[in-house]
């Protein structure tokens, strides 16, 4: 079976404009490494293009993408946690400083949770696993008020996901000497706009323009 049309078409246009444009950037990236200024967590849900949302060029974003854009809490127990290995790689090996949890609205994975689909999906499968993560979620009154059930179980999310991040020790570390900054945002992908966990209110609110 060959790669779809539209796939390998693509990746020819990338080499002819994109990468013949840019050769200088992307050699030093190829001599000097990787040095992101933040890292992103997000969905895998296709309709969330993280580089795009931000504008960002090759090598200023490290993405780390899962169902529902979840960080499990830290558990050294030694089972396959690639997010919390991606987490972990960001914050030591590149220290990134900054880590985003970015969640979005039509969220698929946390809308299953929401209508009760998980307690559906087969207990050996991974996914009915990997949404027990969104068991205990905190729903903000105020959230489920102003945006609906469907936004509060995403907002809730992502607060969750930050706590969880909270709990790495790494990470407790470096945030607490002002080296690392964790922030919570959500894309709504009729509009394009983000919204911002404010740290003061632990309200979602508009992202303000650059100062
Ligand atoms: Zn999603």
């Amino acid at each position: 079976m060959q790669l779809p049309k539209t796939l390998v078409e693509g990746h020819f246009r990338f080499r002819r404009d994109e990468h013949a444009q840019n050769r200088g950037r992307y050699l030093q990236l190829a001599e000097l490494g990787q040095a992101p200024a933040a890292m992103v967590i997000a969905c895998c849900d296709a309709r969330v293009d993280v580089s795009a949302i931000f504008d960002a060029e090759p090598g200023a974003l490290f993405i780390m993408r899962n169902v529902a854009n979840l960080v499990p809490p830290y558990e050294p127990e030694g089972k396959y946690h690639g997010t919390s290995a991606a987490v972990e790689y960001a914050v030591t090996a590149l220290k990134v400083p900054h880590v985003i949890v970015l969640g979005h609205s039509h969220c698929g994975g946390v809308n299953a949770y929401r209508r009760g689909v998980r307690d559906k999906v087969p207990e050996q499968g991974f996914i009915g696993r990997w949404l027990t993560l969104l068991d205990n979620l905190k729903l903000v009154e105020s959230d489920i008020f102003a945006y609906g059930d469907e936004l509060a179980f995403e907002f809730a999310a992502v607060r969750s996901s930050i706590a969880n991040l909270n709990s790495f020790p790494f990470i407790q570390k470096r945030v607490k000497d002002g080296l690392l900054a964790l922030h919570g945002l959500h894309f709504d992908l009729a509009t394009g706009e983000l919204l911002c966990l404010e740290e003061e209110t632990g309200r979602f609110a508009t992202l303000p323009a650059a100062s």
